[in-house]
């Protein structure tokens, strides 16, 4: 077989892992496959960037891995990372109704409850409310259909409070989105099913959860719960760094691509600086707008110049702990959109992530940007630092001004997955099968947002690569 070349465009996760496990199958299988990952940037790693200042490790991007999804941890144990992993403070968590901070009500699974009497005796919902909530035991399951809202989904079944003070706040803090755009099938094609199966959500998640470890031995007080994510004492930038090593003289950077175009058999990949690289075959691994630009000759891909993305602004903020007066037992909590905020959400990272932040220190870390205000995005350093001040402040009553702050604007950065997108998708990849052989899609824009998402589409990748390079 001749020496193949693989390009891969983009280097954030999504990119970074498909070279790297390119890479290393071309290894352990003695292919005589080369692989060349071109990013624009003067960086890899995408929206994954760590700051360290002053004992403070700072995620200006993502802050945890989700550790359910295996893809993030298989990565980070074959880097050799896994000494430097934690798992996060299970400590409690809120959500800002109307003003007031109330604890998530214990058993929900994303703003679904799986147990009766925490919901019932919550005050996040009035009686009628949780009345409402109750009618998803009896209601018919809905039509089969290819797709629906999550806002329209969870609505019929739940009732709008549960939707508008639970659901909606800890989605939006996910997706950066309107629930009410957002794709059913998209994000939780397993709730759609667990209706039609088991008609009531809450009886087909009681169903299908795995039950919580039970305490050892009886004892009734339990140990301190280890959370659902991870992360590394480093921060998460640490997966980069890793990876950039192990690709090192098979990246460039500082200049994208601009154009990828048939060429005999293979593909002619243009760059912002004139010069143009071969390729048998090519994995596209940055956003959608990209994509649709170094593709802009088919027209196939016009769908994604009318795929939105929204804005946010990560804004962490270092105190000494005896600024914050009002300290409240937890690690964080989401707004709702009935409550007189900006901000979005507000993490403790001291709390959630104790070897974050120097003894006697807090770090509180902040978004920005909801769908309807994103003008708040692109204010200037020293005005959103006020706003988020000021609605801190409503809470927990901080004294002084931040000792520092980093404040990060991710510009449509949150690719929307509105109704549609699964079937938009489907589309897109048979026509790009038919049209352009060898080419894939793979990261945040296209088939999952979730960092083990992205590491799971850059694997999917390469596996498409090879049976394509050896047929
Ligand atoms: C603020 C924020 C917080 C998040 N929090 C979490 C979290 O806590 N946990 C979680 O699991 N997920 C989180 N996510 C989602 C997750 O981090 C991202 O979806 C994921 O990291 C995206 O990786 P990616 O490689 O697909 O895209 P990106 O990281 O966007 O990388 C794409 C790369 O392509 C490059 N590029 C663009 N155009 C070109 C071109 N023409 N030529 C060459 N290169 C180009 C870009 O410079 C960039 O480096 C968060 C996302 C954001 C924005």
């Amino acid at each position: 077989m001749d020496k193949k070349r693989v390009i891969v465009v983009g280097g954030g996760i999504t990119g970074l892992s498909a070279a790297y496990y390119l890479q290393k199958e071309a290894a352990q299988k003695s292919l005589p496959i080369e692989v060349l990952l071109i990013e624009a940037s003067d960086r890899v790693g995408g929206v994954i960037q760590t700051v360290k200042k002053d004992g403070f490790v700072i995620e200006k991007g993502p802050d945890s891995i989700i550790a359910r999804k295996t893809s993030g941890i298989q990565l980070i144990e074959e880097l050799g990372l896994k000494d430097k992993v934690i798992s996060n403070t299970a400590g409690k968590s809120y959500i800002l109704v109307k003003g007031k901070l109330h604890t998530m009500p214990e058993g929900s699974f994303m703003g679904i409850p799986t147990r009766v009497t925490p919901f019932a005796v919550s005050g996040l919902f009035s009686p009628l409310g949780k009345l409402r909530a109750a009618a998803d035991f009896v209601l018919p399951k809905g039509a089969p259909q290819t797709d629906q809202s999550l806002g329209g989904f969870f609505r019929r079944r739940l009732g709008n409070e549960v939707v508008e003070n639970l659901i909606e706040p800890l989605l939006a803090g996910i997706y950066a989105g309107d629930i009410d755009n957002l794709s059913l099938m998209s994000l939780f094609p397993n709730f759609y099913e667990m209706e039609q199966e088991h008609r009531s959500l809450v009886v087909g998640l009681k169903k299908t959860m795995p039950k919580p470890p039970k305490p050892a031995g009886g004892a009734k007080k339990q140990p301190a719960r280890k959370g659902m994510f991870i992360s590394l004492t480093t921060g998460l930038e640490e997966i980069v760094i890793q990876l950039e090593k192990r690709l090192a003289g098979s990246i460039v950077k500082g200049t994208g691509v601009t154009e990828i175009a048939q060429h005999n058999d293979g593909y002619q990949v243009t760059l912002a600086n004139g010069s143009v690289e071969m390729a048998d075959s090519v994995i596209v691994a940055t956003d959608h707008f990209h994509a649709q630009q170094m593709l802009s000759k088919y027209s196939f891909m016009d769908v994604f110049k009318a795929m939105p993305a929204t804005s946010v602004a990560n804004v962490a903020m270092a105190f000494p702990k005896s600024a914050i007066k009002k300290d409240i037992d937890g690690s964080g909590f989401v707004v709702s959109r009935n409550s007189d905020f900006r901000i979005t959400a507000c993490t403790w990272t001291h709390k959630k992530w104790p070897g974050s932040t120097p003894e006697g220190m807090a770090l509180l870390r902040c978004y920005v940007g909801k769908p309807d205000d994103q003008a708040a995005v692109n204010m200037s350093d020293a005005e959103i630092v006020k706003l988020v001040l000021t609605d801190l402040n409503k809470t927990m009553n901080i004294t002084e001004e931040p000792l520092f702050h980093v404040i990060t604007r991710w510009n449509k950065s949150m690719p929307q997955y509105t109704v549609g997108h699964k079937e938009r998708m489907a589309k897109v990849k048979s026509s790009l099968a038919a049209e352009l052989p060898g080419v894939y899609l793979a990261g945040s824009s296209f088939e999952g947002v979730g960092i083990p998402d992205c590491i799971s589409q850059g694997k999917g990748a390469v596996s498409k690569v090879l049976d394509f390079l050896q047929q």
